[in-house]
């Protein structure tokens, strides 16, 4: 079957709301390292890692064969309702990573669902239906995920089962208080969300929800110390707070192994998802004991936490301990960013250079510095023609996002730099 049949067969059987990359969208056939090779044949350098999922690139021995002696044993999964050796295991290491204090862990599928059961662990231990967010956030695809998500473009519901109030703090660039300095912004930021939860809420907010970089907002990195002060106003309320690690975790961002840790802060819960299964489904909370165990009926997920998962995240996990790929995203994502900064000097069209470690934005504007989502679009289909994969992303669709697999070498960031300058 050709490449257009199978368009086409994708087009009249799957929903129109399912958003596909590229004019002619690609059909992956193999991958190794960093590389992916579609099915004609062409091989690209891989900026996206598959939305992150891909922590530590394609076809790993060490995680592929675990995979496999896994499989040999026959269970590709039977029940959570039994022990699962690798789980607990996974969840022991996951819970003395986190920080925090005698720290629970649940397995899910995906982020969404990860997400999905910290609202619900926040919302019930606290007995309100009363959640903060940032604006321009992406927290999941499901009913209380979609209510929590500030971006229009990803919000495919308007009903919600929690009451949201929205608090600055996540898109600097185009907020109304982008020309302050580090310190005003932040102090600015916090003002807002006090005024927010004195104005907005009834008071008894059950959490706060964030994203230490925002990623389908356009990797917006805020000053370090926003979610320390935000925290500080949090505690005067009592309110919980739950950083969304999807896509900041596991030492992508290159200071820490949290995203939420480059702000000194230890939150009552994190949700987790993406690049701990380099691949496979998963997905999971980690948060204070007496948070997780606050619900008093039974709660399971079929598939969550499942023996392949589990075996696959612990593999993945100590590959990454192992090889510290927290400092080599910290290296080359330093390389990058001045990289790409060089470039942007002398190009108008790119706004702001942003992120950190392996996670890194560029705004494309137009030439009133509005947002140029075609010029994005332009730059996504000219990398991929010259061999490299970037994402897109941002409120409105124009800022490029670039996140390789935290085992990226110097001459693959020299590489994309190249084409990207060439492309830019
Ligand atoms: N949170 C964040 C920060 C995300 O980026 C995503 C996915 N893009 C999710 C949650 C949802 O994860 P999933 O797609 O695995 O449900």
């Amino acid at each position: 079957m050709g490449h257009e049949e199978l368009l086409a067969r994708h087009r009249a059987v799957m929903p129109d709301w399912m958003a596909l990359y590229y004019e002619h969208p690609i059909e992956l056939a193999s991958a190794s390292g960093r590389r992916v090779t579609d099915r004609e044949g062409r091989t690209y350098l891989d900026f996206f890692a598959g939305i992150l999922t891909n922590a530590v690139g394609y076809d790993v021995a060490e995680i592929s064969d675990a995979i496999r002696s896994q499989l040999a044993t026959g269970v590709l999964h039977s029940s959570t309702l039994y022990l699962i050796r690798s789980q607990v295991e996974l969840a022991e290491k996951i819970a003395e990573l986190s920080g925090i204090p005698d720290a629970k862990v649940f397995f899910t599928n995906s982020g969404t669902e990860a997400n999905e059961t910290a609202l619900m662990l926040a919302t019930q231990f606290r007995r309100s239906d009363q959640v903060l967010a940032l604006r321009n956030s992406y927290h999941g695809r499901a009913f209380a995920t979609v209510a929590i998500t500030g971006n229009r473009g990803w919000s495919a519901s308007s009903l919600s089962p929690v009451k949201v109030s929205w608090v600055h703090g996540g898109y600097r660039y185009r907020s109304p208080f982008k020309d302050l300095s580090d310190a005003d912004y932040v102090k600015a930021c916090v003002a807002d969300l006090r005024e927010v939860i004195e104005t907005t809420t009834a008071g008894d907010v059950a959490c706060m929800i964030a994203e230490p970089i925002q990623g389908v907002g356009g990797f917006s990195s805020p000053p370090d110390g926003l979610f320390g002060a935000f925290k500080e106003v949090l505690d005067e309320y009592g309110i919980l707070f739950v950083s969304d690690e999807v896509q900041t975790g596991w030492g992508r961002t290159g200071e820490h192994f949290w995203g939420i840790q480059s702000h000194g802060v230890t939150p009552d819960a994190m949700t987790f998802a993406k690049g701990l299964g380099n691949g496979l489904a998963i997905g999971g909370v980690v948060a204070r004991g007496d948070l997780m165990d606050c619900l008093t009926a039974n709660s399971l997920s079929t598939f969550g936490g499942n023996p392949i998962a589990t075996t696959g995240a612990l593999a993945t996990l100590d590959y990454l301990l192992d090889n510290d790929l927290q400092a080599n995203a910290a290296k080359l994502g330093e390389r990058l960013i001045d990289g790409l900064r060089d470039i942007a000097a002398d190009r108008p069209a790119v706004g702001d250079v942003r992120g950190k470690g392996l996670m890194i934005g560029l705004e494309m504007v137009g030439p009133d510095g509005a947002p140029d989502p075609a010029r994005a679009v332009a730059v996504l289909e000219g990398t991929r023609e010259r061999g490299l994969l970037v994402g897109k992303g941002g409120l409105y669709g124009n800022v490029i996002r670039l996140a390789p697999p935290m085992t990226l070498t110097e001459d693959e960031v020299e590489e994309a730099l190249g084409i990207l300058e060439d492309v830019l």
